[in-house]
């Protein structure tokens, strides 16, 4: 029989082509009248662009947000938020941008206006990640999610190709977890589908040409519901192995959820048919003949171009043991018992970037 809980997160989205312009009347519905903007060092001129319209209701730009959000720079963004007085932050940029945003509304509750330029999904998740120490702590607060979205596909034009494979990758891995969740949901489910489906129809497009506009758009439609089904559901063992690697071996985000997630679907797949089914449905599709979800996922990978072994993005084989310690360290829920055995097994295979078995599910 059906049972299950559903949360619905309070954010808007506004997307589309061109939506970046109703900013202004964004912060009109906001009542924000002195935005904080930020962004990467990268990006200072596309977050110009973006809020010039905004006239003086921009009092200032930072624009030292990086990857994994060191407790210093939340601190400095933070102090940089109360000397100008701001009452809000607009964030334009990857989860690198959204993630400092959310650190200043943690202790600000400052509300977050979200314009994202990746695939990463941060923007519609109210988790926040802070790294102090070399220790990367995250935590859940409705507090940092943002207000509203902008998702406007224009800006996503720069995102060089090989950043957009692997951060479309990265938003797969939030559908594939969402659709095996202990929280798992329908609603969630089919955002989780269709965010599969859109995203590997439109990565082969953009690898093809970066400049096609409806495949920036339909990869950013599958972004989206990424990012709705990591905010809405709990995540597993795939995650927590992308966090392990990237937070203690410093690997790249979006590569390591790339690499590591055949692997992880590979591991889940005999207790969790019924997702890996709808995997394999999205993969269908999106025009993939893919016989299981692993080897769907493997061969979208390796097709696309993208990294699949964790040598190749940097990973040394003598972390490999510490790697699996860790990995078992805290015990989290998966649909498969997480055992040592099977974790080491399952880097080993990723970190030389096997095509893993086909697990065909009855
Ligand atoms: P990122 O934000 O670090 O961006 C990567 C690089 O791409 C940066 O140099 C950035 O300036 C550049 N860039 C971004 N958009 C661009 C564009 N359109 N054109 C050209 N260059 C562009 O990377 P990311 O993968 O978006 O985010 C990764 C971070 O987000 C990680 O720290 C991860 O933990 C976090 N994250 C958090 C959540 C959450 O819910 N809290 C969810 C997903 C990711």
């Amino acid at each position: 029989m059906l049972s299950f809980t559903y949360d619905a997160l309070p954010s808007r989205v506004v997307f589309g082509a061109g939506s970046v312009t109703k900013l202004n009347e964004e912060l009109d519905r906001l009542g924000v009248k002195k935005a904080l903007v930020l962004c990467t060092h990268q990006q200072w001129s596309i977050a110009t662009q973006v809020t010039a319209s905004l006239g003086d209701r921009t009092v200032g730009l930072f624009d030292r947000a990086v990857m994994h959000v060191p407790v210093e720079i939340a601190e400095a963004a933070r102090e940089e938020a109360a000397k100008l007085g701001a009452d809000a932050c607009i964030a334009v940029g990857g989860g690198s941008t959204t993630g400092l945003a959310k650190a200043v509304a943690l202790t600000s509750d400052l509300p977050v206006i979200a314009v994202p330029t990746t695939y990463a999904g941060s923007e519609m998740t109210p988790i926040w990640g802070m790294t102090a120490d070399g220790v990367k702590k995250t935590g859940r607060d409705l507090r940092v999610l943002p207000r509203t979205v902008i998702y406007d596909p224009d800006l996503t034009m720069s995102l060089p190709v090989a950043m957009s494979v692997t951060s479309g990758m990265n938003a797969i891995a939030h559908c594939v977890e969402g659709l095996y969740s202990k929280d798992a949901n329908p609603i969630v489910s089919l955002m989780a589908e269709d965010g599969i489906r859109a995203i590997a129809k439109a990565l082969p497009r953009i690898v093809k040409n970066p400049d096609d506009a409806e495949a920036r758009a339909d990869a950013l439609y599958g972004a989206w519901l990424g990012g709705a089904v990591l905010g809405a559901v709990g995540m597993a063992l795939h995650h927590k192995l992308c966090h392990t690697l990237g937070g203690s071996f410093n690997l790249p985000h979006a590569e390591t959820h790339t690499v590591v997630l055949p692997h992880a679907i590979a591991y889940n797949s005999p207790e969790s048919p019924d997702a890996m089914a709808r995997v394999v449905r999205a993969l269908h599709a999106a025009g993939m003949p893919a016989r299981d979800a692993a080897t769907g996922i493997w061969d979208l990978a390796a097709g696309l171009g993208a990294p699949v072994s964790l040598e190749s993005i940097g990973m040394l084989r003598r972390h490999l043991e510490r790697a699996a310690d860790l990995a078992v360290e805290n015990p989290y829920w998966n649909p498969r018992p997480v055992t040592r055995v099977g974790v080491r097994s399952l880097l080993e295979d990723a970190f030389e970037g096997k095509r893993p078995a086909s697990v065909i599910l009855q």
